[in-house]
């Protein structure tokens, strides 16, 4: 019999002065009672279970949608970068790149990489130059293009 029922019950009692006096109807007022008082250790437990379980799955729900977020930002950098987004390329065995996909081994999204790099590289006087159209980066030192033009120091 939950709280209410037996609140309930008693001013139903009160109301009527003939059930007050009723001994068989005090003996049942008082078994219910009894069992209502021995039900409370249970709910208290049950409460404080249904209490952790919540605490528990909002704070699963928050690690979910941290996790969630690292993978974004994972995945970001590693389009960013050219790179793959599961192992970036440590993993010979990965199911996405064969661990060929190390920084620059994937298409890089190089305009907005760019774009993030450049007020950086401005910052420490650098700026970045396009490559000659007939140079390649296997150029020897001495005359290679630079593709991010420094502040020449030759
Ligand atoms: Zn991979």
């Amino acid at each position: 019999m939950n709280v209410e029922l037996l609140n309930l019950l008693q001013q139903q009692i009160a109301n009527r002065p003939g059930l007050q006096n009723n001994p068989q109807m005090a003996a049942m007022m008082q078994s219910l009672m009894q069992k209502q008082q021995q039900a409370h250790p249970e709910d208290d437990r049950q409460n404080a279970l249904q209490q952790q379980f919540k605490k528990m799955k909002r704070s699963r729900d928050q690690w979910k949608k941290n996790t969630e977020e690292l993978a974004h930002t994972v995945r970001f950098f590693a389009d960013l970068f050219g790179a793959c987004s599961i192992c970036f390329g440590d993993d010979a065995d990965c199911p996405h790149c064969h661990g060929q996909g190390g920084i620059s081994g994937l298409k890089a999204d190089v305009e907005q990489l760019v774009t993030l790099v450049l007020p950086i590289l401005k910052q420490a006087g650098l700026t970045i130059q396009p490559v000659a159209p007939n140079s390649t980066t296997t150029q020897d030192h001495n005359d290679r293009v630079p593709t991010i033009g420094e502040n020449n120091h030759a």
